[in-house]
């Protein structure tokens, strides 16, 4: 019997799924039966239109779905922007549990030969503020110099992520916090209150923080000012908003140093293209037939005596259905709200057979993310202005990577330091200098000496600190509703010395922010004409901002950069500007946050195959995707959820070890090796 496997959606967790259909090992032999042979057939189906191959293709969008890398005039050799996801955390490749980054993107990076493009992506660690109109760096901030908030126990003399610090030790002990995947999700079960409050704390010790809002604790402990600080200077929004008390803890320890994230030079999305391409030669090569259709939209799902049914419908007319097939299995890999679009199609009906996603108990497990709004502005221009204002952005650092290490070889820097350099003593850490971002020249130039033993020359270190010095990403943060601008620089493959062109984020913001900027893509006089439901900007792509988006942008990147009094013209009018708005459907969110009240370990094994839930139920459905992961607002979530059900349900030898670093949270069971 020929099979027919049909994966409905080709962002991150969908293409993850149909290249590992197509190249894997077997974990045992029962497996086998599940598995595509020759003949069978790869179903891969989505709503909107990627460009899958290396050039840009008129109507198309760049590949990755909530992932956009957009280059200056849609010229894959030109300077790039990130209008969706930007970076991951990169994995050392060293197995122990202890070693920190998403193990699963680093080894596709790895599997597609992408590791040759990847490079750090430099976080500031002196960022520019400006809030409540003042213009500030972190590193300013004193007991002398405080930030304008009236925040108790002088935090505003200190970093506004103190706060976050301060809500972890409610519950951590700062001498053995947990530390690996397996000891965070213990956490997110039982981690609870364990110090004692005044009486006249809402929360007290012993209280779970997986039933508490993140925001009413941060609220009840560090007080109105205390927490507009912090959600203000923290720059997202989403942080702060009241989900899950003990993810929220995990996932704003992220603040604290430590994480070495990375990007890829040939921008985010082309992780996507690879992955698109080793399908297609994949299934080519085992002779099983890959049917990719674009612009078609699963329309609705059931089990009808043990088989899976679904009908499809078409972009321009998404509502109404045009087709009905049946399936061997099915994978959502689709976001919250799309999934909640094809629920509605079956929700109000009479009909046949087990409507898995209308179950009460799935709908309860489905509500347990909350949808997150983001929206994301770019800009270039012919000059990086932002370095020669009075609040220049605090982004000149240095970084060591392979790349500079080889520039330094061609320039006849000595080989027995680059080898020092190279060379971790330390097996089982990460290399002391390369890929370790260096704000100050002074500190790369002790580590080097310190590597190499030797003083260098002064030829020496002006060649070490060009080759490394980077001017590019921050963030700068503002309580305006630009709320966090990131420098991507002249970041072309193919630099054009006579007309660079400098790409920034002119705002990064979410949540409450992303209406701010709605109302202005459209002109002052301009009437709605779509209703929201069928805005589908995201699927279309970046689209060009109106001249009032532009000018309330410039005033806000004057404020930040020139200070208050400043005028928008102190910005140059950029050379394009072009927003994703993700807001908009089918994505209705950037990313997504896990509500209190839920136990996030059971929802991430039982959403993976919802029929799980339903008494006497067995069906093939199953959901993927970064919204009911262990990594939310992540591509790693989406891949992991992914790689679990292929291990879980199809008997596929999972690609890295689990036992260190479960998948998804294991809920208690123990790892079996
Ligand atoms: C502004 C922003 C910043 C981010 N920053 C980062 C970052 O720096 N690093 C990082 O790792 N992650 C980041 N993320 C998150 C990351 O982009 C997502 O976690 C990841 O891309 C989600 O993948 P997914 O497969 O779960 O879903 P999606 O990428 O949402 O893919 C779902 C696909 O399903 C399709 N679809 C929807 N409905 C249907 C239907 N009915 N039938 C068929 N197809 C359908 C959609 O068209 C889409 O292609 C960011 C996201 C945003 C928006």
């Amino acid at each position: 019997m020929k099979k027919t496997y049909s994966i409905f959606g080709a962002g991150a967790s969908g293409l993850y799924t149909a290249w590992r259909l197509l190249d894997h090992e077997l974990e045992n032999k029962e497996g086998a039966a599940k598995q595509l042979k020759a003949g069978d057939v790869l179903e891969l189906y989505d709503w909107g239109d990627y460009n899958f191959t290396e050039t840009y293709e008129h109507g198309k969008r760049p590949a990755g779905a909530r992932v956009c890398t957009w280059h200056y005039e849609n010229d894959a050799n030109n300077s790039y922007l990130e209008l969706g996801g930007m970076r991951y955390s990169a994995w050392n490749g060293l197995p122990a549990p202890k070693n920190q980054g998403h193990r699963l993107v680093s080894t596709v990076i790895k599997k597609l030969d992408l590791e040759q493009f990847s490079v750090p992506f430099n976080v500031s660690d002196n960022t520019l503020f400006y809030l409540r109109t003042k213009n500030m760096y972190l590193n300013d901030i004193t007991s002398t110099n405080p930030a304008p908030y009236n925040v108790d126990h002088y935090g505003a003399s200190d970093s506004p992520d103190t706060g976050f610090a301060t809500i972890e030790t409610l519950a951590v002990d700062p001498n053995a916090p947990p530390k690996t995947r397996r000891e965070w999700c213990e956490f997110y079960q039982n981690g609870a209150i364990n110090v004692e409050l005044p009486e006249s704390s809402v929360y007290q010790k012993g209280d779970l923080l997986k039933n508490i809002g993140y925001w009413n604790l941060m609220f009840d402990q560090l007080g109105s000012e205390g927490f507009a600080y912090t959600a203000d200077g923290n720059g997202y929004t989403s942080n702060v908003i009241n989900w899950n008390a003990a993810v929220a803890i995990q996932a704003n320890d992220e603040f604290t140093p430590g994480s070495q994230y990375k990007t890829l030079t040939t921008g985010y999305s082309s992780m996507f293209n690879a992955l698109f391409q080793a399908i297609v030669e994949l299934a080519k090569e085992k002779g099983i037939i890959l049917e990719y259709h674009p612009n078609t939209r699963l329309h609705s799902i059931l089990q009808i005596d043990g088989v899976i049914h679904y009908t499809l419908a078409n972009r321009d007319n998404p509502n109404k259905k045009t087709d009905s097939k049946t399936t061997d299995a099915a994978w959502m890999a689709m976001p919250p709200y799309a999934l909640d679009l094809v629920a509605q199609a079956t929700r109000y009906q009479d009909h046949k057979g087990l409507d898995v996603l209308n179950h009460e108990r799935v709908q309860n497990y489905l509500s347990s993310a909350i949808q997150q709004p983001s929206y994301k502005v770019g800009m270039f221009f012919d000059s990086p202005w932002w370095l020669s204002t009075p609040y220049p952005a605090p982004i000149i650092g240095y970084e060591v990577t392979d790349v500079v290490l080889a520039q330094l070889a061609a320039e006849g820097f000595p080989d027995a330091y680059i080898k020092a350099i190279q060379n971790n003593p330390d097996q089982d850490t990460t290399n002391p200098i390369i890929n370790n971002p260096f704000s100050s020249s002074d500190d790369l130039i002790n580590a080097a000496q310190t590597c190499t033993g030797v003083r260098l020359t002064l030829k020496e270190e002006s060649q070490l600190l060009n080759a490394a010095t980077r001017n590019s990403i921050g963030p700068s943060i503002t309580d305006t509703p630009i709320r966090q601008v990131v420098y991507f620089g002249n970041n072309a493959l193919l630099q054009n010395p006579q007309k660079p062109i400098y790409g920034i984020l002119a705002s990064y913001d979410d949540e409450q922010f992303t209406s701010f900027w709605e109302e202005l893509e459209y002109g002052n006089n301009d009437a709605e004409k779509v209703p929201f439901s069928e805005n589908y900007q995201p699927l279309r792509g970046p689209k060009k901002a109106t001249d009032v988006m532009i000018k309330m942008l410039r005033q806000q990147l004057a404020a930040l950069h020139f200070g208050p009094q400043s005028d928008y013209e102190d910005v140059p009018v950029p050379l394009e500007c072009k927003y994703m708005d993700w807001s908009l459907p089918p994505f209705n969110a950037g990313y997504h946050a896990y509500a209190a009240h839920y136990d996030v370990c059971d929802v991430q094994d039982k959403v993976r195959k919802p029929s799980q839930m339903i008494k006497d139920a067995d069906a093939d459905i199953f959901i993927v995707g970064e919204a009911f992961s262990n990594d939310q607002a992540w591509v790693e979530g989406a891949y992991c959820t992914a790689e679990s059900v292929l291990n879980d349900f199809f008997g596929i030898k999972p690609l890295i070890d689990p036992i260190p670093y479960p998948f998804i949270c294991p809920c208690g069971k123990t790892p079996q090796p």
